[in-house]
């Protein structure tokens, strides 16, 4: 089966039989959103071809002009083979894909034509498919974690029965873990959108209502101080033995209505020491999953200085945008295509700038709630503080991530953030 080229696509390039690309390596991505768009906008210099599997005009394929993007969804089988087919590696920009289908490329492979004649084409799919299967669910993958052999803290957790029984299993959490506890999804969540906040007894029948017909898992409230996060570059040989496990510096990450609005770099108010141990940690996290590429490792900082490990995400992270201005000769997304094409990556990984901020640029109430903000960006120069604006061209919706915005020092994060308190007031306000 093939997939038809993009609508219009054939006609804009009628006299362009051409392959553009030709002679670059095709990495086919699952998911074509804004961090599939930064993935490609590091591809493109890098003489990358990038094949994205998304909606038509997804905002990764406006970034990248290629005739091997594919129409259609990320959860299909029959797409992603077709991707499959096109590229001579895979990889993912979001976890929740079909895992069945990956499993079965990397086992019997996809039928392509060379010349007339049929053969099997075997993209390596990076990170593995055993590794995203283990993610998508949370429960599982702390789990494994917690099995793992290694020392990575996390909450107490307990699964959640279904139907009927769910309200005795939820008796069980409250008795266990006291109150309040988190009760979350298992697969499918992100920005906190599977989760619920169990206050007391009253509550277990707005939880049911809310999550009631999803796989559930419960989780001890973890009273932290701060959230951190790690971005980690994972390598292996060429016999998919692990090779080293690379951190980005560690990151302040800030969550309002569990969504991450801010990142601060490096964390404010948090020894190096423990930023350390966070990073130690994140590497130990990463070392027990399969596959290269990169990963973000978001955890609680807790009173008694100690770390607990929240979730891992096997791909770009919003955590890393900073990296893009921070550790500009690796940024998070150049990482990620020399980790799945085993190109060389560094063993250290030094930000350029001593201080940075992110601020995401979230939807407001109106289309144009975010117009000021962008647009302050567009006219702050500042001799202590660089101004990065980035829009994904995505339609504005209230809360939906739709861009960013970067900035960085060559002073303390305090001074940074004293500098860019215009900023923060703009997106604080969009929220209201
Ligand atoms: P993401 O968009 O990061 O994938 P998600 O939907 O998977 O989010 P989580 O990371 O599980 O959600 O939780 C979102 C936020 O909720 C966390 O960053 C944290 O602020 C809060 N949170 C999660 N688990 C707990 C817990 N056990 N105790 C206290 N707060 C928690
Ligand atoms: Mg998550
Ligand atoms: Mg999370």
């Amino acid at each position: 089966t093939t997939t038809k080229p993009e609508e219009g696509q054939e006609e804009e390039e009628e006299d362009d039989d051409d392959d553009m690309n030709e002679g670059n390596t095709v990495i086919g991505l699952l998911g074509g959103g804004q961090l599939g768009r930064m993935l490609c906008e590091a591809a493109n210099p890098l003489g990358i071809d990038i094949a994205i599997l998304d909606e038509h005009n997804a905002p990764a394929k406006q970034a990248h002009n290629t005739n091997r993007h594919v129409v259609g969804s990320f959860k299909d089988p029959g797409c992603i083979k077709e991707l499959a087919a096109r590229s001579d590696y895979l990889s993912v920009e979001i976890e929740h894909v079909d895992t069945e289908v990956l499993e079965d490329i990397e086992k019997n492979g996809v039928p392509v034509e060379i010349n007339g004649e049929v053969v099997t084409h075997r993209p390596p799919i990076h990170p593995s498919w055993r590794t995203l299967r283990l993610i998508q669910d949370k429960y599982l993958q702390k789990e494994h974690f917690k099995s793992s052999g290694k020392t990575i803290p996390i909450a107490e957790q307990i699964a959640i029965e279904s139907g009927d029984a769910a309200l005795d299993s939820l008796k069980k959490a409250g008795k266990q873990f006291g109150f309040p506890f988190m009760l979350k999804a298992r697969k499918g969540s992100y920005d906190g959108r599977g989760n619920f906040k169990v206050d007391s007894e009253d509550d277990f029948a707005e939880a049911i209502k809310a999550l009631g017909t999803l796989p559930l898992y419960a989780e001890k409230w973890a009273p932290f101080v701060k959230e951190l996060a790690v971005m980690v570059i994972r390598t292996e040989d060429s016999d998919g033995k692990l090779k080293n496990c690379v951190a980005y510096p560690a990151v302040e990450t800030i969550h309002e209505d569990s969504i991450c609005t801010k990142v601060f770099m490096p964390p404010r108010d948090v020894s190096e020491d423990i930023c350390e141990k966070a990073r130690k940690l994140a590497t130990e996290v990463i070392s027990t999953l399969w596959g290269r590429g990169v990963f973000a490792v978001e955890m609680f900082l807790l009173e008694d200085a100690s770390l607990m490990i929240n979730e891992v995400a096997p791909r770009p992270h919003n955590s890393g945008h900073y990296t893009i201005e921070a550790v500009p000769y690796m940024s998070q997304y150049k990482a990620q295509l020399h980790a799945v094409l085993d190109l060389p990556v560094p063993d250290k990984l030094i930000p350029r700038v001593q201080s940075s901020i992110m601020l995401n640029i979230l939807g407001g109430a109106k289309p144009d709630s975010h117009h000021h903000l962008s647009g302050l960006a567009r006219s702050t120069y500042d001799d202590d503080m660089d101004v990065y604006l980035h829009l994904y061209n995505k339609e504005s919706k209230p809360s939906r991530k739709i861009g960013h915005i970067t900035l960085t020092g060559f002073c303390s994060v305090q001074e940074l953030e004293a500098k860019a308190k215009p900023f923060i007031d703009l997106v604080d306000q969009i929220r209201l």
